[in-house]
């Protein structure tokens, strides 16, 4: 078994079906995206794609493994991607990762499709997480919008306060269940497909309805709900907080007002073209100039683009259009919806098409 499973390290790994609960509707976009029969909202509105992380969904929606992906392909019976990961974490992540990060992908990766506009809501930074919650990791997170749903005429999302609002007042806002008012303190940013949003740990927002985006995220399920009452869910107190004290967690919220211009400028991540090869294009989305945490990239083939791991794990989705991978032990067509985990240990690949085929590449924290 574990012969078989490091010989599987060596090859880019087809990632299976890993569709989340959360307390939101959504998820017609990720069916449609993914070429399900009938695509539908339903309560589950994310996919985390080679995930490691346990989804913490509050009460009965508990699940034990939900979250975590899945490899069935050349495998006598699936195992879990952390599994493999935790075998191998050399191969999977790279030594200079492992040094840094242990057996931890240090990456949570989701397609998010959102029916309605999400809750207002933050999460913790490192610091705080070090402090209260023995982790290493807080969360950080980027959107990346993929598209909008046409029958949404103005798609936004709401980041950051536009004004000084002291934590006694928000508390206020809160208890009093003062939507309206809590909207209003944050700047709605209107938002359309190939948009970068960068959302550092502490700062309050939300997305809003019909936005069908890749999220990257630091690996964890810390949220601090904000506005607790949402269509598929009321929040209990104690489910709000992160299981601390409340005062101790609102105070990871950052209260620093931005200018619409400090957000354009800080907030709002413009892509950048890094390299070319023929016709074929590898475009930074995000960056490690922006963040520690993570890095998104965009591929759009045409013809042929060679790329390395270089001692690095990543996760690709192919967006768009048709091609394949061919890597030292074989190839793997590739088309829309298409999920890999790349171990570290693949080296050199290919990409290769006759026409046109765009993969999002994301990669983990800087090791
Ligand atoms: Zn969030």
């Amino acid at each position: 078994m574990n012969a078989s499973l490091k010989q599987l390290t060596l090859a880019p790994m087809m990632l299976e079906p890993n569709r989340v609960w959360r307390f939101y509707t959504g998820g017609k976009m990720i069916d449609r995206f993914k070429g399900v029969p009938n695509p539908v909202d339903s309560l589950y509105p994310e996919e985390w794609v080679g995930s490691c992380v346990q989804a913490t969904n509050p009460g009965e929606h508990f699940r034990l493994g939900e979250g975590l992906a899945v490899i069935s392909a050349g495998l006598s019976e699936p195992v879990a991607l952390k599994t493999i990961i935790e075998t191998f974490p050399e191969e999977m992540l790279g030594a200079q990762h492992v040094r840094t990060y242990g057996a931890n992908p240090a990456l949570l990766v989701k397609l998010l499709d959102a029916a309605v506009r999400l809750i207002i809501h933050a999460h913790p930074t490192k610091a705080f997480a070090r402090q209260h919650l023995n982790d290493c990791f807080g969360k950080t997170e980027a959107w990346f919008v993929l598209e909008t749903r046409p029958e949404i005429a103005d798609p936004y999302v709401l980041i950051a306060f536009r004004e000084e609002v002291s934590r006694s007042r928000y508390k206020e806002m809160m208890l009093k269940n003062d939507i309206d008012e809590m909207m209003r303190v944050m700047h709605k940013v209107p938002v359309k497909a190939g948009d970068v949003v960068y959302v550092r740990a502490g700062v309050p927002h939300a997305i809003g309805a019909g936005i069908f985006m890749v999220e990257l995220q630091e690996p964890t399920d810390y949220s601090i709900i904000l506005e607790q009452t949402c269509p598929a869910y009321t929040f209990k107190q104690e489910e709000c907080y992160l299981g601390l004290d409340p005062d101790i967690t609102l105070s990871v919220i950052d209260h620093r007002v931005y200018t619409l211009e400090e957000v354009q400028r800080e907030l709002v991540i413009k892509p950048h073209v890094l390299r070319k090869e023929g016709e074929s294009v590898e475009v930074q989305l995000l960056g490690y100039d922006t963040t520690e945490c993570f890095a998104g990239r965009r591929l759009e083939v045409k013809g042929k683009l060679s790329d390395d791991t270089a001692g690095r794990s990543s996760i690709l989705i192919v967006l768009d259009g048709k091609g394949k991978l061919v890597h030292n032990f074989g190839e793997i067509p590739l088309e829309r919806g298409v999920e890999l985990f790349m171990p570290a240990a693949v080296g050199r690949h290919e990409f290769l098409t006759n026409s046109q085929v765009t993969l999002f590449k994301c990669l983990p924290a800087q090791a």
